[in-house]
């Protein structure tokens, strides 16, 4: 899959912390580790892991764990994701995580392999008809 567009320093030091969150992986069932970081409009990044439960649907993906812990502290704004797994081609994020990462307006996505391979998309390479609830979704306050 092509990438969208160029992989800059700070996409860089967003899948860093994306890889070293992936270190804190919980992941019993599959083995697959996921980091996950997003940067808020104000540059601050908040980082996540793939958290596994035996009972399926349980657990959670990281980019969600990332997002979540920023919604936590109070931050609504964002401008990227990165994502970090040890796939060849690397991981993207999954069907329901490109849903919530429209909701939340986080249109830059950064992929990324353990081995430091990056690559850039825009969410509507990989979401390209999101699903809307209404005309407007409820912006998050
Ligand atoms: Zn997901």
């Amino acid at each position: 899959m092509p990438a969208s567009s160029a992989v800059t320093d700070a996409d860089l030091a967003l899948a860093e912390a994306a890889r070293q969150a992936r270190e804190n992986a919980w992941v019993p069932v599959t083995g697959f580790r996921v980091g996950a970081a997003v940067r808020t409009a104000d540059g601050l990044v908040f980082a996540g892991c793939n958290v596994e439960h035996p009972v399926p649907h349980e657990g959670s993906c990281a980019e969600k764990v990332a997002l979540y812990h920023a919604v936590a502290e109070g931050h609504r704004n964002f401008e990227a994701v990165a994502v970090v797994s040890h796939n060849d081609p690397p991981a993207t994020p999954c069907g329901s995580c490109r849903q919530t990462l429209d909701h939340w307006g986080i249109r830059r996505v950064i992929v990324a392999h353990e081995d430091g391979r990056t690559q850039v998309f825009d969410l509507a390479e990989l979401l390209p008809e999101s699903f809307k609830w209404m005309p407007e979704p409820p912006t998050p306050n």
